[in-house]
């Protein structure tokens, strides 16, 4: 059954979320008032965000903040969300990698350096999003589960706004990303147990503590809105068009669908011309349940139990999996998953070809795109974009046994050019 929302009910409730307009349901497209709600009252689907976009121009987006809040007005944030304390997260660089390019063997393509952020990850759009959509929903703490990158945000945003935290992260995380996170000096709670336990944790204190806004839990529908900016800053800094392939990371995957329904926005409200895309998905082969599904041609994606070193894309179950499926098959694109030495090679090859370091993430990005060309698959006559989303200086243990200096000599010029072969 599906119900129309009265367009006033967001404003009557005294709720300023800008062109947001109601909550739909994915799956059966019931609608539900503006509200720190995520699953559909009437099948338990999940709930996204539906809007009533006003005008929005390219010009009015180009005079707007150098952060993501220049797409306010596409996103369920206050029209005065520029004015309250947060991490103001976006504009990063768009790299022209022409070295990249020529050892993948493809002519055009470009490195959405998403390392510049706040934080030094991409999660910092999302939080800063969810942070925005939960002061005007009333909420007071900021909290989620974790697997590394969302824990640093998450702390980082509420210290920023002045709020409480409450950030529950898997206690085999890497100690870059447990200190990077401890140092905002939140409730920062280390638990026994994979980033699914502490998932399922977090939903059952999400429906204990109504003060607490689980960004990825009970404000998710808002939270995962900040991922579409990826996309809006893609198609701005080439110049308002959208690329022809774009390959994007996968844990829950809801960053993947989040840019593909930027991609979409943009051509419906004529802010670029509607040309096709395709979207890839890249995931570690260790934690690979979306990747398999694809291969094997399913719907349904199975959990799984993640071993891979890429933890800040080990999620055993993705909650979007079904909508990768979807948005990568309707776009014509493909999903790939690459081992860990694979990954290792990756945050490798865009260093040396770059300078670029990434995370672990960001080598399954890189990896994945080289085994989608020479599976041919990636078309190498046509414009690609990896998003490369978090900083390498997180997982130094990925790489710690593969790099190091070439030699350790006393201080002398001789030393030096034995060391070179001079
Ligand atoms: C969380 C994360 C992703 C993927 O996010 P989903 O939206 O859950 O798929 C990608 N890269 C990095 C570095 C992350 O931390
Ligand atoms: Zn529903």
């Amino acid at each position: 059954m599906t119900s129309t929302v009265d367009a006033q009910t967001a404003t009557t409730a005294g709720l300023d979320l800008g062109p947001a307009r109601a909550l739909s349901c994915r799956e059966c497209g019931h609608q539900t008032p503006l509200a720190a709600e995520f699953a559909c009252p009437e099948c338990f689907g999940p709930l996204e965000v539906a809007y009533d976009f006003g005008a929005v121009t390219r010009e009015s987006i180009e005079a707007g903040p150098r952060s993501i809040w220049r797409y306010r007005g596409l996103l369920p944030v206050p029209s005065d969300v520029q004015d309250h304390p947060n991490t103001d997260p976006g504009l990063t660089r768009l790299v022209k990698a022409d070295r990249l390019a020529a050892a993948l063997g493809v002519k055009s393509l470009w490195v959405k350096d998403d390392t510049g952020n706040p934080t030094h990850s991409f999660k910092d759009r999302v939080v800063a999003v969810a942070l925005a959509a939960a002061r005007q929903l009333g909420f007071t703490v900021l909290a989620c589960p974790s697997t590394g990158n969302l824990a640093n945000a998450v702390a980082a945003a509420a210290a920023r706004a002045g709020w409480e935290s409450v950030v529950l992260i898997p206690s085999s995380l890497e100690k870059a990303k447990i200190l990077t996170s401890a140092v905002y000096d939140g409730a920062l709670i280390a638990v026994d147990g994979n980033y699914d336990d502490v998932n399922r944790l977090a939903t059952e204190l999400a429906a204990e503590h109504e003060d607490w806004a689980f960004v990825n839990v009970n404000v998710r529908p808002y939270y995962a809105e900040g991922s579409k900016t990826l996309g809006y800053e893609v198609a701005e800094q080439l110049g308002w068009r959208l690329p022809d392939q774009v390959v994007v990371p996968i844990a829950s995957g809801s960053q993947l669908t989040k840019v593909d329904k930027a991609f979409r926005e943009l051509g419906e409200l004529g802010l670029v011309e509607a040309t096709p895309y395709r979207v890839f998905g890249a995931q570690a082969t260790g934690c690979s349940p979306v990747s398999a599904a694809y291969k094997s041609g399913h719907d349904v994606v199975q959990p799984v139990k993640p071993d891979t070193i890429a933890r800040s894309l080990a999620i055993g179950a993705p909650a979007d999996g079904p909508y990768v499926l979807d948005a990568v098959r309707r776009t014509g694109g493909a999903i790939e998953d690459v081992t860990d030495a694979e990954v290792v090679e990756g945050i490798r090859l865009l260093a040396r070809t770059e300078g670029i370091f990434a995370e672990t993430a960001g080598g399954v990005t890189v990896a994945t795109a080289k085994k989608l060309i020479e599976a041919g698959k990636i078309d190498p006559d046509a414009e690609t974009v990896l998003l490369i989303t978090g900083d390498g200086l997180k997982t130094l243990d990925a790489v710690q046994d593969h790099i190091g200096p070439r030699a350790t000599i006393k201080p002398s010029a001789a030393a030096v050019n034995e060391v070179l072969g001079f």
